[in-house]
């Protein structure tokens, strides 16, 4: 309706379940700066795209960092906003209470302008918010000098390459340079998000997928003997194995003996988290650190660990887990095996403070050249 052409469809991870686009059907995406790695998930496809320059923007979901994780793996501005700002109606649900659409850009300039044609009111999403959409074009001048932003301390942790960590600290010491007012904040119960998210997500998506059984929707079995035949070789056939994991530890933990344990007790840890965000926007307009443990890792070195894989959210899923708004944004380069290799910044903000997170990161870009750097061969 803005007029964009649509340029296709890309590669993702199945069901967007993934960190590594390498659980995909179709097989995995490379990334652009080394095409020996992989260029994040689930929203592989719409970063090396937009990283290798075949297109200025894409769409993308992030349910719990799909979108933040690969744009910095792949030296993009990728902004996940506040869960229900941007309807969900038309995509296919994963965990609906985490999942939320949002852009991968060059810039936070091109994310702003795509963020106000997709934002607003939808009537055919229950959890869309009716609250006016900014122009964030024009709110990007607001200045850095004043903005208030806390360090979150428990991002700085043993699992952060070290590599990774002095370039975050380098842009927020740039940010302070720049008039921004900085302090390091604690969020104790944020380091629980992993085992929350993996509590949550996957109960959520045993439910969604259950819709997933050869009748309406997706893949069917040829010739089934009687109903449950069909449910059984359509279900076994058609999803992949991540798929599988999490729809069995799904239904594992809201089963009758084990809810309590697990389903119940991981809300009240979400409750906990969501606390600690709101406790930090008492003191700081928005919180910053890294956006993923390591860069880009190469593709098969994570698949027969989970666990190692999940990790890598380890970030990115308290603000879904809260419903903030967060961006990653370029912020340097480390060195591996004589490649340049793209480090994200991250940013979260309070509840539709898009158009703040928007504005440090245009300023910070106006400051820096990292976000303006292509991949070698695809200038
Ligand atoms: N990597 C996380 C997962 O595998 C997040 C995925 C997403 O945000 N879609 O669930």
């Amino acid at each position: 309706a803005a007029g964009t052409v649509l340029l296709g469809k890309t590669n993702m991870d199945e069901f967007a379940m993934g960190s590594s686009n390498e659980t995909s059907f179709y097989g995995p995406v490379r990334n652009p700066w080394d095409p020996a790695r992989v260029p994040g998930g689930s929203s592989g496809g719409s970063a090396a795209a937009v990283a290798a320059c075949l297109a200025p923007a894409a769409s993308g979901t992030d349910t719990g960092g799909s979108i933040r994780q690969p744009a910095a793996l792949t030296n993009l501005t990728g902004l996940k906003p506040t869960y229900g700002r941007v309807s969900r109606y038309g995509m296919i649900a994963f965990a609906s209470s985490l999942d939320q659409g949002g852009v991968l850009t060059r810039s936070a300039e091109d994310a702003a302008l795509l963020l106000g044609a997709m934002a607003g009111f939808d009537p055919r999403d229950s959890t869309s918010v009716d609250a006016p959409v900014p122009d964030y074009v024009a709110e990007l001048g607001q200045p850095l000098n004043g903005v208030r932003i806390g360090v979150i301390r428990e991002f700085f942790d043993q699992g952060l390459e070290p590599g990774v960590g002095k370039l975050v600290q380098g842009a927020i010491e740039a940010l302070r340079l720049h008039g921004a007012i900085v302090r390091e904040v604690s969020l104790p119960a944020l380091p629980l998000s992993v085992p929350t998210y993996y509590v949550v997500a996957p109960a959520e998506c045993s439910s969604n997928l259950s819709r997933f059984d050869g009748v309406r929707f997706g893949h069917r079995c040829d010739s089934p003997r009687d109903l449950l035949d069909l449910y059984k070789r359509s279900r076994g056939e058609g999803f992949g194995d991540e798929v599988k994991r999490r729809i069995m530890t799904g239904t594992y933990v809201l089963s009758a003996g084990y809810y309590d344990a697990y389903y119940l007790k991981a809300q009240k840890v979400r409750q906990l988290i969501a606390a600690d965000f709101k406790r930090a926007f008492a003191e700081v307009d928005v919180v910053i650190g890294p956006t993923a443990p390591t860069p880009a890792f190469e593709l098969g070195a994570k698949t027969s660990d989970p666990i190692t894989m999940y990790l890598n959210d380890i970030y990115t899923i308290g603000a879904n887990l809260a419903g903030l708004p967060a961006i990653s944004i370029p912020c340097g380069f480390v060195q591996e095996g004589g490649r340049d290799l793209p480090v994200g910044l991250q940013l979260v903000g309070p509840h539709f403070a898009e158009s703040l997170l928007l504005s440090v990161s245009h300023q910070y870009q106006q400051l820096t050249d990292w976000h303006r750097r292509v991949p070698p061969g695809y200038e």
